[in-house]
């Protein structure tokens, strides 16, 4: 099945289902034959899916159900597609704050403390290692993520002119592992997303249910 395919099945609305959902707002994960988590999918679309025989359900929330005339379906969380899709992997993201300080860790590549350890009115920051104003661009190669002091310290200037130092040149991420880094989604579908790109990829425990309220500067 083409990319294409696979993006027009997962996109339209289907309201000429017979189903309604018996609560709001669930979401399904949808993996590749190959286990590959590929997109969260709105779980009308993962039923649908299901339904047309073109995914199985390999995980289901008793909880959530989805009902027709007749029958009670428990709500899939995690379903697969039964055919392999290919997926490019042509699309480049753009350098977003929440890509940033995920590639990053979530700290300071200056003086290295992590969000948590930052005082109250310090909060991360996008910085470039050469100035905007000095020629420096938006490329992966020239962001990194710093804290409000470290950026307020560094200015318009480059990091070793202010005395700063950077514990590595800053490389384009993995983008594909950036997304499930920075998705929100529930434990169980966190399992099936770390058994694919490592444990490194979702926080234990909490899903990728990461905040993306820091400020840019
Ligand atoms: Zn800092």
């Amino acid at each position: 099945m083409p990319c294409l395919a696979l993006f027009s099945l997962m996109g339209p609305a289907c309201a000429r289902l017979g189903f309604f959902i018996e609560e709001a707002g669930v979401s399904c994960l949808a993996l590749n034959a190959s286990y590959e988590p590929l997109m969260i999918v709105p779980s009308r679309r993962a039923i649908r899916l299901v339904l047309d025989r073109k995914a199985e359900v390999l995980e289901e929330d008793a909880h959530r159900a989805f009902r027709s005339v007749r029958v009670r379906h428990p709500c899939p969380v995690v379903i697969r597609l039964v055919r392999y899709v290919h997926v490019p992997r042509r699309f480049r993201r753009q350098v977003t704050n929440t890509f940033l300080f995920a590639r990053d860790g979530y700290a300071c590549q200056y003086c290295q403390r992590h969000k948590r350890q930052l005082k109250n009115r310090e909060f991360l920051t996008r910085d470039h290692i050469l100035p905007i104003s000095r020629g420096g661009d938006n490329t992966w190669q020239n962001v990194v993520t710093a804290c409000s002091t470290c950026n307020h310290r560094k200015g318009n200037r480059l990091p070793r002119e202010a005395g700063l130092r950077l514990p590595a040149r800053p490389v384009e991420p993995n983008h594909v592992e950036l997304v499930w880094a920075v998705r929100r989604v529930t434990p169980i579908q966190a399992k099936y997303i770390r058994m694919f790109f490592g444990e490194d990829v979702v926080p234990v425990g909490t899903g990728g249910s990461f905040s993306t309220e820091w400020k840019s500067t």
